[in-house]
C-alpha cells in the first residue's frame, strides 16, 4: 500500500514535470514573500529556541566562534567536494549535472525557508548554508538518477522514476522523520547556539526531503526528456559511453528490522518532543521576556565606552575577514586539485599496469561487470553492460591493445544480467526496426535476433553501432554455438581501434592476436643506424639478428634498390592461336603499349605501368603487367589498373575473353621462378665486408669456415633440393618478422623471402669476409593494408618510414625494402656463423626451451610413440 502510494506519487511527478516544478517554485517564492510571523509553537519573537530565533547570537561572534564556524564551513566544503568527486567516479556527466542541480535548488529552497520561517536575515545564511551542505545527502538522489538513466527509452523513464520513488520513498520518509526528531532534541537543550544550529539542521533535513520527493523527480524526467538526442532519436544518455543500466535493486531494499527500530524510535521521540514542548511553552509564559534575550545583545551598548566599541568593530572585522580568507584558500585549493589532479588521477587509474581488484573485474569479465567507486556502499555499485566497459578507461594516455583479463568468458547472460528480462523476438524486432535500433537491445537480445536470422552476424559491429560491442557479441555467439567452453578467454578483443580494421583489414572479427615484438640492432645501413622491430615467437631469432647487426657495426651495410615493379598477370583467351598471337604482337607494339599505359595510369595517382611481359600458351595469353606503385605494395592498385587496361585492349580485340584478372603469372603468394628471375616489388641487393677480427670475436668463427658452409649449404645444398630462390639460410625468418611488425601482407613472405646469400674471402690476404644478399622480389609498402593499424604504424615510425613520402613518393617503401635486405644479411651472417661453429643446436635449446619446460614432455612422448610403433 505504502509502496503503491509512493509509486503513484513518483509517476505523477515524472509525468507532469512542468507542473510539479512550477508548483514547487511558486511555493518557494511564496515562502519568501509571506508575512514573517512566528510559527504557532512560539508566538513570542523573543522566545528562546523552539522554532523561532532572533538568531542575533550568530552575529555576535567572539574569536572562538569564528574558529569553530570556519572549521564547520571548511568541513562542509570538503564534504560537498567529496560527494561530487565520488559522483564523478560513476562516470556520467548526467548524474553529476543532476546532482548539482539538486544541490543548488535545495539550497535555494532551504535559504528561503531559513529566512522566512526562522525570521533570520540574509547574513545568517552564510552559516545556515554551510550547515545545509554538510547535511545534504546526494547518495539517494544519485540512486534515483541511476534508476532514471537505466531506461532504454524515454517511455521507460517515467516508469523507472516511479519505481525508484516506490523503492526509496518509504525509507527516506522514515529516515527524515527519525533525523528530524533526533536533531530536534538539540533544540530543547537550552544551549542557545546548539539550539540555533539544530533548527538549521532540522530545516535542512526537511527541505532535502521535500525537494527530493517533488522537484527532483520532476526535474529528472524533464532533463532526460529534453536531452533526447535529435539525430538518432536515441536517448542521449545512452549514446554516451556509460549507461547505468542495472542497479542492484536488492541493495536498495531497506532492512525490515532496522525499519522497525526506526518506527519505534520515532514514536518515543515524538512523545519526548510533545512533553518537552508543552512544558517548555508553559514555562515560557511565566518567564520575563528579557531573560530569553542574550546578555550580549541586551546590554552590550550600555556602559561600554566608544573606544571599546571601535576596537571591537576592528577585531570583528579582522576575524571575519580571516575567516573569509581561509574559506577562499580552501575553495581555491580544491578547484586546483580538481582541475589539475583529479582528472589526471582518473586517467592514471585506467592504465593497465595499475588495474587491481575491482578494476581487473571491470576489464576482464564479459557480459555484465561491476564498476565500483571508492566507497564500498551498495549504492555505489552499478552494473554496466560489457559493451560499455571501455568507458571507464576513456582516453588512456597510451592506447592499450591487450586485455589484462584472465577471467573466464561468461557466455551466460543470466550471470550478472540486467534486472529486466529479455524481451520476446517480436518485441526485439520492433525495437531493432525502430529509430532506437539494436543499440537499445541487450547483448542477449541481439544474439537472439542473430540466431533467428534477423541480424547478419558479419554486420554486428555496424548494427549495434559500436565495433567493440559487436566483436564481443560475436564471441559470445561463437562460444555458444561452437561449444568453445571459454576457449576464447585469452584471445583479447577489448580496447582496440576496430574502426581501422572494419572494411579494410579483417572481417568477422573476434579479437586480435598479440605477437611479441623484439628489436634488433642498431644496424648500420648506408650510414644510418636503424633499430629493427621483429614480431616473432621463435626464440633465438631476435638475439641472432642482433648479433649479426653487432658484427656489421664497424663495416656497415651498403644497399641498393635495383628494380621496382609490382605485377599482376591476368589470363585471357582467344578463339584461336592466330588471334592470340595477333593480340600479343599488337600489345607489344610501342604505340599500343603507350595507349594501354595511359588507360592503366588513369586509375591512380601513383601507379605507373612500366612494362608488360607476355607469354603465350596455345590460345591463351598470360600478360604480366609491371608497374611502380609509389609507397604502396600495390596489389590493389595493379588490379585496378590492369582491369581498365584490358578493357581498352578489348575495344580492339572484342573476341578476347578475360578469364581471370590473376592468371598466376603475377605470381602472388606462391613460389614461382618468374619472381626470382624477373623480380617483383622491390629488387634489392646489399653487401658488407666484415673484418677478420670481428668474425672471430663476435661471430666466433673464421672466414674460411663461413665461406665453406655457405657454398655447401646455401648454393650446393639448395641446388640439390631443387630450390627456386632459396639460396639462403633463413631469409624468411627476418622477412616475416618485419612484415608482421610493420603491417605487410604476411602471405607475401613467400616471394619476398627469395634470396641468394653469397660469401667470399676478402682483402689481400683473404682474411676478411665479403657477404652479400640479393633479394629480387620484396613485396612491400608503407601505405595501405595493415600499415594503417596503430601498432604496425608505430613500428614503421620507429624505422622512419611511416606512411607516404611526401617529397618523393616511393622512397619510404624503397627504404623499408633496403632495411629488410640489410637485416636479412645480419641474420644470415649470424646463423651461418653458428652453423660453422657448431653452435646452432646449443643456442636454440638454450633460447627456445628456457622457460617452457617442454623438453621432458617431448622426449617422453617420442619415446612412447616409438615404443608403440
Ligand atoms: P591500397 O591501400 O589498396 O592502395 C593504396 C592507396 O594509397 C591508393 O588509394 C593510393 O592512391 C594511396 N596513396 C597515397 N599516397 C600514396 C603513395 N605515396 N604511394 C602509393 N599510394 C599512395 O594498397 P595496395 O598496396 O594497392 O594494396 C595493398 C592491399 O592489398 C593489402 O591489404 C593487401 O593485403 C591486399 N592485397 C590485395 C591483392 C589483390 O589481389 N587485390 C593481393 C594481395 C594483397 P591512388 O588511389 O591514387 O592510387
Amino acid at each position: 500500500m505504502v509502496g503503491w502510494l509512493f509509486r503513484a506519487h513518483g509517476e505523477l511527478c515524472a509525468s507532469h514535470p512542468w507542473e510539479v516544478i512550477v508548483a514547487t517554485l511558486t511555493l518557494t517564492v511564496c515562502m519568501l514573500t509571506v508575512d514573517q510571523r512566528p510559527l504557532g509553537l512560539s508566538p513570542d519573537p523573543h522566545m528562546g529556541c523552539g522554532w523561532r530565533h532572533d538568531c542575533v547570537g550568530l552575529e555576535d561572534y567572539n574569536a572562538a566562534d569564528v574558529i569553530v564556524m570556519t572549521l564547520i564551513r571548511c568541513v562542509a566544503i570538503l564534504y560537498s567536494y567529496y560527494q561530487f568527486c565520488h559522483l564523478q567516479k560513476l562516470g556520467s556527466k548526467y548524474i553529476l549535472g543532476i546532482a548539482g542541480l539538486f544541490t543548488v535548488f535545495s539550497s535555494f529552497v532551504f535559504s528561503s525557508s531559513v529566512i522566512n520561517f526562522l525570521g533570520s536575515d540574509v547574513s545568517d545564511l552564510k552559516d545556515a548554508l554551510f550547515f545545509f551542505l554538510l547535511l545534504i545527502d546526494l547518495s539517494k538522489a544519485t540512486v534515483l538518477a541511476q534508476f532514471a538513466l537505466s531506461s532504454r527509452s524515454q517511455d521507460e523513464v517515467k516508469h523507472n522514476i516511479a519505481h525508484g520513488i516506490a523503492m526509496l520513498g518509504p525509507t527516506i520518509t522514515l529516515d527524515t522523520l527519525v533525523e528530524t526528531l533526533v536533531i530536534g532534541v538539540g533544540t530543547l537543550s537550552g544551549v542557545r547556539r546548539l539550539e540555533v544550529l539544530c533548527c538549521f539542521a532540522c530545516m535542512s533535513v526537511v527541505v532535502n526531503y521535500i525537494v527530493f520527493m517533488t522537484f527532483y523527480p520532476a526535474c529528472l524526467s524533464l532533463i532526460l526528456e529534453l536531452s533526447r538526442s535529435g539525430e538518432s532519436g536515441q536517448p542521449a544518455w545512452q549514446d554516451k559511453s556509460l549507461i547505468m543500466r542495472a542497479l542492484h535493486e536488492e541493495d536498495q531494499k531497506p532492512n525490515p528490522v532496522v525499519q522497525r527500530v526506526k518506527v519505534i524510535m520515532s514514536a518515543g521521540l515524538m512523545l519526548v518532543h510533545a512533553h518537552s514542548r508543552w512544558s517548555f511553552a508553559s514555562e515560557a509564559e511565566d518567564l520575563p521576556v528579557g531573560n530569553l534575550v542574550t546578555g550580549n545583545s541586551a546590554g552590550s551598548l550600555n556602559g561600554t565606552e566608544d573606544t571599546m566599541i571601535f576596537q571591537g568593530y576592528i577585531l570583528k572585522w579582522l576575524t571575519v575577514n580571516a575567516d573569509h580568507i581561509v574559506i577562499l584558500i580552501l575553495l581555491l585549493a580544491l578547484a586546483v586539485k580538481f582541475v589539475f589532479f583529479e582528472v589526471k588521477d582518473e586517467l592514471t587509474k585506467c592504465r593497465p599496469s595499475e588495474y587491481t581488484g575491482a578494476h581487473k573485474r571491470l576489464m576482464g569479465v564479459e557480459g555484465w561487470v561491476e564498476v565500483s567507486g571508492s566507497s564500498p556502499q551498495a549504492e555505489d555499485i552499478v552494473s554496466v553492460p560489457c559493451e560499455h566497459k571501455s568507458v571507464q578507461t576513456e582516453e588512456p594516455e597510451e592506447p592499450i591493445h591487450q586485455t589484462a583479463s584472465s577471467e573466464p568468458l561468461q557466455e551466460d547472460d543470466s550471470k550478472g544480467a540486467p534486472p529486466t528480462e529479455d524481451r520476446s523476438v517480436d518485441e526485439c524486432l520492433k525495437v531493432y526496426k525502430s529509430e532506437a535500433g539494436a543499440r537499445a537491445l541487450s547483448d542477449s537480445e541481439v544474439m537472439t535476433l542473430v540466431a533467428c536470422g534477423h541480424v547478419p552476424s558479419h554486420q554486428l559491429e555496424k548494427v549495434v553501432g559500436d565495433p567493440e560491442r559487436g566483436v564481443c557479441i560475436r564471441r559470445k555467439i561463437l562460444n555458444r554455438t561452437a561449444n568453445l567452453h571459454g576457449a576464447l578467454t585469452h584471445l583479447p578483443y577489448q580496447r582496440y581501434d576496430y574502426s581501422k580494421v572494419m572494411g579494410a583489414c579483417c572481417e568477422n572479427v573476434i579479437g586480435y592476436m598479440p605477437v611479441p615484438v623484439g628489436v634488433a640492432g642498431p644496424l648500420l645501413l648506408d650510414g644510418r643506424l636503424v633499430h629493427v622491430p621483429l614480431a616473432t615467437t621463435e626464440g633465438c631469432l631476435v638475439a641472432s639478428t642482433n648479433r649479426g647487426s653487432r658484427a656489421l657495426m664497424r663495416c656497415g651495410v651498403t644497399s641498393r634498390v635495383v628494380a621496382d615493379g609490382m605485377t599482376r598477370g591476368p589470363v585471357v583467351r582467344f578463339p584461336n592461336i592466330s588471334r592470340a598471337s595477333e593480340a600479343m604482337l599488337w600489345m607489344q607494339a610501342p604505340q599500343n603499349f603507350s595507349a594501354m599505359k595511359e588507360s592503366f595510369n588513369s586509375t591512380s595517382r601513383f601507379a605507373r605501368l612500366s612494362k608488360i611481359h607476355i607469354r603465350i600458351a596455345g590460345r591463351y595469353l598470360f600478360i604480366r603487367f609491371v608497374a611502380t606503385t609509389g609507397d604502396a605494395m600495390g596489389m590493389n592498385m595493379l588490379s585496378k589498373g590492369t582491369e581498365v587496361a584490358l578493357e581498352f585492349v578489348q575495344e580492339t580485340f572484342s573476341d578476347m575473353e578475360i578469364l581471370s584478372l590473376s592468371g598466376n603469372f603475377c605470381t602472388d603468394k606462391k613460389p614461382a621462378a618468374v619472381n626470382w628471375i624477373e623480380g617483383r616489388g622491390k629488387s634489392v641487393v646489399c653487401e658488407a665486408v666484415v673484418p677478420a677480427d670481428v668474425v672471430s670475436s663476435i661471430l666466433k668463427t673464421n672466414v674460411q669456415a663461413l665461406v665453406d658452409v655457405n657454398i655447401t649449404k646455401n648454393l650446393i645444398g639448395s641446388a640439390v633440393a631443387g630450390s627456386v630462390g632459396g639460396f639462403n639460410a633463413h631469409a624468411a625468418n627476418v622477412v616475416t618478422a618485419i612484415f608482421i611488425a610493420t603491417g605487410q601482407d604476411p602471405a607475401q613472405n613467400v616471394g619476398s623471402s627469395n634470396c641468394m646469400t653469397l660469401m667470399e674471402p676478402w682483402g689481400e690476404d683473404g682474411k676478411d669476409l665479403y657477404v652479400s644478399c640479393t633479394m629480387p622480389s620484396i613485396e612491400i609498402g608503407t601505405v595501405g593494408g595493415g600499415t594503417v593499424l596503430p601498432p604496425q604504424a608505430a613500428c614503421l615510425e620507429m624505422l622512419g618510414v611511416r606512411g607516404a613520402n611526401k617529397v618523393c613518393p616511393g622512397e619510404n617503401a624503397n627504404m623499408l625494402a633496403r632495411i629488410v635486405c640489410g637485416t636479412v644479411l645480419a641474420g644470415e651472417l649470424s646463423l651461418m656463423s653458428a652453423l660453422a661453429a657448431g653452435h646452432l643446436v646449443r643456442s636454440h635449446l638454450q633460447h627456445n626451451r628456457a622457460s617452457t619446460g617442454t623438453s621432458d614432455c617431448g622426449a617422453g612422448s617420442l619415446a612412447s610413440c616409438k615404443g608403440k610403433s
